[in-house]
């Protein structure tokens, strides 16, 4: 069972109360909830939690500025964060994983999904800690990229692709189940064979998923936000 510690980040009493119980009944720990900004980035110091949960719309400081000051800090900034959102809130989501929120939930959600993600991320940020920085040459499934020779295939057959191309998919592959804004996967992969805009990334992943033919789908898009390369099973 697991025993992680997460923190949940909500004003709302009934939801904050209905998240504290499955979260209990998972297996987790849940050290502390808070009600505001404030004390969120107090308690996160204080409490070093695996996880924090952060409902974005809070009274008096938003979910966006606490998450900025997590991100900002060396004390909090390694303490993976799940946004929880409105559905609504499509260019908020954007601008919390450009600011380093690993994940987000919409709301409403399920009690299974909740735990879904916080293990999915949990297993992320474990699964990256283990990975060699300098990793070059990366196996995910059917795909084989070597960043030195610049090489890659799916299921035994050489991809023929562009600078950038190779650099998108890299770029996503190394995290699988990342989601990734275009606005990240710019800065990720600027200027190699000519300046990428975030219009041109749609592009090129067009391109891509062209190349890749029947494994196309690895490269997921995310509505609104941006793409992912699928998680593996
Ligand atoms: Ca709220």
């Amino acid at each position: 069972m697991s025993r992680e510690r997460i923190m949940v980040v909500e004003d709302e009493e009934s939801i904050q109360e209905l998240i504290r119980y499955n979260l209990l009944r998972e297996g987790f720990l849940v050290p502390v909830c808070c009600e505001n900004g404030e004390s969120a980035l107090e308690n996160a110091v204080t409490y070093k939690p695996d996880l924090i949960l952060l409902d974005l719309m809070l009274p008096g400081m938003d979910g966006l500025t606490v998450c900025r000051n997590l991100k900002n800090d060396p004390a909090t900034r390694r303490i993976p964060v799940i946004m929880l959102t409105a559905k609504s809130e499509e260019s908020d989501i954007v601008i919390g994983l450009e600011l380093g929120a690993d994940d987000y939930i919409t709301k409403p959600f399920s009690p299974k999904i909740l735990t879904a993600r916080i293990h999915a991320v949990l297993r992320r940020i474990a699964a990256l800690a283990e990975t060699p920085a300098d990793e070059k040459e990366l196996v995910r499934g059917p795909l084989h990229m070597n960043a030195v020779r610049r090489a890659a295939s799916l299921d035994g057959h050489e991809l023929d692709l562009t600078c950038s191309e190779f650099n998108i998919l890299y770029h996503l592959a190394k995290r699988p189940g990342w989601v990734f804004t275009r606005s990240q996967i710019v800065n990720a992969v600027r200027g190699d064979d000519y300046p990428v805009t975030e219009r041109a990334v749609d592009v090129q992943i067009v391109g891509l998923r062209r190349k890749m033919g029947g494994f196309g789908e690895l490269i997921e898009t995310v509505r609104g936000i941006g793409y992912r390369f699928t998680q593996e099973p």
